[in-house]
């Protein structure tokens, strides 16, 4: 990034912090506060603050890229030797990444490119280039409608299981768009404060269904498995209800099911439909044995798990991005969303910091394309390399902040 291009967004969100600031952090004075900033990336690490008008006035001047506080409590968060700090508990944390879902469309918007010999392709970059073997690549990471809804697919699923499964209280739950390709969640709750990492790491393996064995659930031939039961048999039930419903040749086949099981499954569809609908013993034909239903509720489980980032949810100090606050790769705010309210969010509307002026912006000649964006429902780009565009202000920030373009 060009440094007249970093002082404009820095000074950009310096301003926007002095009109409008982050939400407010809850407990602010047991919480451990980190900066970046454009340009330079700078990290600054350890601050604390007294008042939320402190920490607001501190933004202002800074114009931070990004700014986190800790999901935990220190006795003294502004001691740099973490063990000094004095833990006093922390939320429990959770974070769906897009980048971690395989969707269809990261092959059509994702773009690398080699910097030594001009050679591109799209989706996921190689560890080094085909051509030339260098290991220099520019890397785009894009978003799009696709990537989010299936990212709050699994916001929905969490927030699900936890209430459900898990007796969490919708009212400790703050669900969130990240500013970027995820979403997060963050359970304010005295009780779960003191969960240590394992404790944790426990409530992830059993909503990503580490380990779940359908035998063990009591799910073999013959077991009666009801749509409406609690914990993961019912989820199994439904995933398993509805695998079937939508299931053809292709899909079992990719199950690893054999072709006798393939056909009798699809023979006798219906009833088997019937059979879980009615919360009677699973019907199961001939030529579908215990190892096949097997197959078949392994899938289901691996559809229904909740990809959450495990790393994430297990570390008991970790570092959370300020809700209210700008992303340093988008210039999107991380915005919370209420409960109800997740299926419709559309973050290229609800997520936009800067509604006036415009901006004149070159895009760079590092890839070979940049990809079309959609915001406030305006279409803009694709752009070319070396185009220079005025653009309203958010999508001139947006393309500076994922550095394919420079302030003209
Ligand atoms: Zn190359
Ligand atoms: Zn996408």
């Amino acid at each position: 990034m060009e440094e007249k291009t970093a002082k404009f967004l820095r000074s950009l969100y310096a301003r926007y912090y002095a009109s409008h600031g982050p939400v407010e952090p809850e407990d602010i004075g047991h919480r451990e506060f980190a900066f970046m900033t454009f340009g330079e990336r700078m990290v600054i690490r350890h601050r604390g603050f007294g008042s939320y008008d402190e920490l607001k006035a501190f933004m202002a001047k800074l114009g931070p890229s990004d700014a986190f506080y800790s999901s935990a409590y220190f006795q003294r968060p502004d001691e740099p030797d973490m063990k000094a700090k004095g833990w006093m508990g922390a939320d429990l944390i959770f974070d769906i990444d897009a980048d971690h879902i395989p969707t269809s469309c990261k092959g059509e918007h994702d773009i690398w490119a080699c910097r030594s010999c001009g050679h591109w392709g799209t989706g996921e970059a190689p560890d080094a280039c085909p051509r030339c073997g260098s290991k220099e690549l520019a890397e785009l990471k894009w978003i799009c409608n696709k990537c989010i809804s299936a990212a709050k697919e699994e916001l929905i699923k969490l927030i699900e299981v936890l209430e459900e499964d898990l007796g969490v209280d919708r009212s400790d739950m703050v669900a969130s768009f990240s500013g970027h390709r995820g979403f997060h969640l963050r359970v304010f709750s005295e009780d779960l404060r003191n969960l240590g990492q394992d404790e944790r790491g426990e409530i992830v393996d059993y909503l990503a269904a580490v380990g779940l064995d359908p035998e063990a659930l009591g799910l073999g031939p013959g077991a009666k498995l009801g749509l409406d039961e609690p914990g993961w048999r019912g989820r199994l039930a439904k995933a398993f209800y509805s695998l079937l419903y939508r299931a053809d040749e292709g899909t079992l086949r990719a199950l690893g099911l054999r072709k006798k099981a393939i056909s009798a499954l699809l023979a006798s569809k219906d009833l088997i439909l019937d059979s879980i609908e009615h919360g009677r013993p699973i019907y199961l034909p001939r030529g579908v044995g215990k190892s096949s239903l097997k197959k078949l509720l392994l899938a289901c489980a691996e559809e229904a798990a909740v990809k959450v980032d495990p790393v994430v949810t297990r570390d008991t100090h970790r570092l959370v991005r300020m809700s209210g606050s700008l992303h340093g790769k988008t210039g999107l705010l991380k915005v919370d969303i209420p409960l109800d309210e997740v299926e419709e969010f559309d973050p290229f509307s609800s997520a936009l910091a800067f509604e006036r002026d415009w901006a004149k912006v070159r895009i760079t000649d590092s890839l070979p394309v940049v990809p079309a964006l959609r915001l406030a429902d305006e279409d803009y780009g694709p752009f070319e390399p070396g185009e220079t565009v005025e653009l309203p202000l958010q999508a001139a920030v947006f393309l500076m902040c994922k550095e394919v373009a420079e302030l003209a």
